[in-house]
């Protein structure tokens, strides 16, 4: 018997996680017994984590930070998204097997379908090409865009990622090709984990005067960042990643209830909680 009163977030570390504090809201705004929880989860707990949801003593769970890759592995089945960015942020037991979503994707794209970005005309520049680039790239592609620039730091990883999309549209280049790039881009995506801390920024500031003035900036971090402020301070629209941390968890509350997620809940909670700590 699945113990339905328990969902919880399996990273590490996971304290410093939003999740619960939108997550909670919501189950208990639909009147459901359920407690989302942290797990934190160093990489050799892995495996007694999924047996534990394997054997049916959970609802589901999230994943994040350092084991969406090795998540992914481990599963039993996994969405067709899941499979093409190789890393999975959701998991719901079925039947003494994992079935492995990845949710990330869709939580990226609703920002800009809001916006009423049109991405057959788009060209996108990915900073970064790590798990989070590799989805991000994934929701571009399915959304019809007509090209995406990976530049990333170490500029075999981005050949890396291209290659395993083997999609002609994925062209990976070098951190000195972005300011040549700017100027045809209509979006410039931070997927780096640069701007948690400190002031550095992952692309030279001169990048963003050089996008043209209708393009918009996307910073995964869901906080101010010195990419953000960049944006703003070269007159360039900016959406940070709450957005995309809310839609991904209602997208994950959906696949553990099979209820509509109450979206305005959680992203009120969301808002609520990251004032909290200082924004
Ligand atoms: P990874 O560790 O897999 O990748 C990190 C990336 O950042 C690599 O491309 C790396 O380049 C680059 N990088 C790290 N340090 C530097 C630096 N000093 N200068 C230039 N580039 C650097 O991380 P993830 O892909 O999992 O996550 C990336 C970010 O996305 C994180 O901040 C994460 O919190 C955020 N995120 C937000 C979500 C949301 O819901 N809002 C969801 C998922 C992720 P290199 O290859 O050269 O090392």
């Amino acid at each position: 018997m699945t113990d339905h009163r328990r969902v919880g977030l399996i990273g590490d570390p996971v304290e410093h996680s939003l999740s619960p504090a939108f997550q909670q809201p919501a189950f208990d705004a639909l009147g459901l017994d359920v407690r989302y929880e942290l797990w934190p989860t160093p990489l050799a707990m892995l495996p007694s984590r999924l047996d534990d949801l394997r054997a049916g003593r959970a609802r589901g769970a999230n994943v994040t930070v350092p084991h969406k890759e090795a998540a992914f592995a481990a599963m039993d089945d996994v969405s067709d998204l899941a499979r093409r960015a190789g890393a999975v942020n959701t998991i719901v037991p079925r039947d003494g097997r994992l079935y492995g979503d990845n949710t990330d994707i869709y939580g990226f794209i609703v920002p800009l379908r809001e916006r009423g970005v049109r991405f057959a005309a788009l060209d996108a520049i990915v900073l970064g090409a790590g798990g989070a680039a590799r989805g991000i790239v994934v929701a571009l592609l399915d959304a019809g865009v007509r090209r995406v620039h990976v530049v990333n730091r170490t500029a075999d990883r981005a050949e890396r990622l291209a290659a395993a999309l083997a999609d002609e549209r994925v062209v990976p280049a070098p951190s000195s090709a972005a300011i040549a790039l700017a100027p045809s881009a209509g979006l410039l995506i931070n997927a780096t984990s640069l701007g948690w801390d400190g002031q550095e920024l992952p692309v030279d500031r001169g990048v963003f005067a050089a996008l043209p003035s209708t393009s918009i900036a996307y910073d995964l971090t869901y906080r101010e960042t010195p990419f953000l402020r960049a944006a703003r301070d070269a007159g360039r629209a900016s959406i940070d990643g709450l957005s995309m941390l809310v839609h991904q968890g209602a997208r994950s509350f959906e696949l553990w209830t099979g209820q509509p997620a109450p979206v305005e809940v959680m992203w009120k909670a969301a808002v609520a909680a990251r004032a909290a700590r200082g924004g």
